[in-house]
């Protein structure tokens, strides 16, 4: 069995790794590079973007741009896989993006849309075959719904690789439990290490924020909050807060049918995901989709304004300028506040990822930051680590500071530094420089 990361073993994003067992390969994962990082130009590689693909097949850790947005530079008919409920959220996601005015931007989007139609879903334990590969997927938690670890197997020799994942989301409690009946007998992990150098990135669990929210839901009438519209957990949270604040919730139409997904997908498994998108009575805690009339900004009309104002309410915003004017409108009152729910890199203007037009949206308000991280911190690491106790070691990836592993991880097991590229054989356990 032979391993290449072909990008990611120095940066957060764009990772690509390649596993190959006797002429088969299997790729994991294959988007974009983040906003502002150095733009690796990327060599082609055989089985996914060029030569014969019958023995190959890429497979999705989760529906964030990083992972998934260069689907579209695949062999049109190299098979891919993703998670079911994740393909339909991603589906969503980029059938509004195909409708956006830039038309290279939508152009993008449209072509992802069509490729879509052709990628073969799973749920989580369903085994893939690919020749003498055996890819089976572990669902985990991330700030992406259905997101997934893969555990690989070939040659016999098990990998597993990550993906992103923490361990302080509503369903991290079945990380360990899920690594200790699965992830056993592994050689190899390959892992993320987002947080390697954000060491206060999860002051707080989602279910703390949760609680936060609802505080401040009970304390301010008209709360508006930015946030990524696939952050699923983090939106259903925002909904419970705010119900159990007795305020209304409002949301826009797209994002009603990304949560709609969900609910139908899951609300079987827990309440959590069950909302009442019809209830008609006019009580609190009401859930509203709210509609946009043509190119109108949005805004509570007829009987809406009135019961909103005495109600008070929690509603979702992007940095769109069909929100601006309901923002200026209740901005100016003294129960109103508008909070920022995604990493705050994207507001630091030192930081490559820095996005103007987010900051210049938010720049004439009064914000508050409330975030927690998408990823593991290191003590949620450490314990993966020590609970796979991979045999022969850990190859960093998704990390900016993978030379950090080495000084934080001895320990548990021997660290394997991959450069960009290199192949490492897992039989004679050398790395390959080409
Ligand atoms: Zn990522
Ligand atoms: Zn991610």
């Amino acid at each position: 069995m032979k391993l290449t990361i072909h990008r990611g073993t120095n940066q957060i994003g764009g990772c690509i790794t390649e596993i190959e067992s006797g002429g088969y390969k299997i790729f994991i994962d294959f988007g974009e590079q983040l906003p502002g990082t150095e733009n690796k130009a990327l060599q082609p590689i055989g089985g996914l973007t060029c030569d014969d693909v019958s023995k190959s097949a890429l497979f999705i850790t989760h529906y964030h741009g990083d992972h998934i947005g260069k689907i579209c530079d695949t062999v049109a008919d190299l098979p891919i896989y993703a998670g079911k409920t994740a393909l339909e959220i991603f589906n969503c996601l980029e059938r509004r993006l195909s409708h956006i005015p830039d038309p290279n931007e939508a152009e993008k989007h449209k072509r992802i849309v069509e490729r879509i139609k052709s990628i073969n879903t799973f749920e989580q334990l369903n085994q893939i075959k690919v020749g003498e590969i055996v890819v089976t997927p572990l669902l985990i938690d991330h700030s992406a719904f259905d997101a997934y670890m893969f555990i690989v197997e070939a040659d016999n020799q098990r990998i597993l690789h990550t993906g992103d994942f923490r361990g302080h989301g509503f369903r991290s409690k079945g990380l360990i439990p899920t690594l200790k009946s699965y992830a056993k007998n592994i050689d190899y992990i390959i892992s993320e290490g987002s947080n390697i150098l954000r060491p206060n990135a999860t002051m707080q669990s989602e279910q703390e924020l949760q609680k936060d929210f609802e505080m401040q839901f009970r304390k301010n009438k008209y709360n508006f909050i930015l946030v990524s519209s696939t952050n699923i957990d983090r939106i259903f949270a925002l909904y419970h807060a705010s119900k159990k604040a007795k305020r209304c919730f409002v949301c826009d139409s797209y994002q009603t049918d990304i949560l709609k997904i969900v609910s139908e997908n899951h609300k079987q498994y827990t309440t959590f995901y069950d909302i009442n998108y019809e209830q008609t009575t006019s009580s609190v805690g009401r859930f509203f989709d709210l509609k946009r009339q043509g190119k109108n900004p949005f805004s509570f009309n007829g009987n809406l304004k009135p019961f909103l104002d005495k109600n008070g309410f929690c509603m979702l915003i992007r940095s769109s300028d069909a929100f601006k004017s309901l923002l200026d409108e209740y901005a100016k009152s003294n129960d109103s506040k508008i909070y920022y729910s995604m990493w705050n890199g994207y507001l630091d203007s030192n930081k490559p990822a820095f996005n103007e037009s987010l900051y210049n949206f938010l720049e004439p308000y009064k914000i508050e930051y409330k975030h927690t991280s998408g990823h593991a911190d290191l003590e949620t690491l450490k314990i993966v680590f020590e609970t796979v106790k991979p045999k022969c070691g850990i190859i960093p990836i998704h990390t900016e500071a993978p030379e950090k592993f080495q000084d934080l991880f001895h320990e548990q097991t021997s660290i394997i530094p991959l450069r960009d590229g290199d192949v490492y054989d897992c039989n004679i356990k050398r790395i390959n420089h080409d």
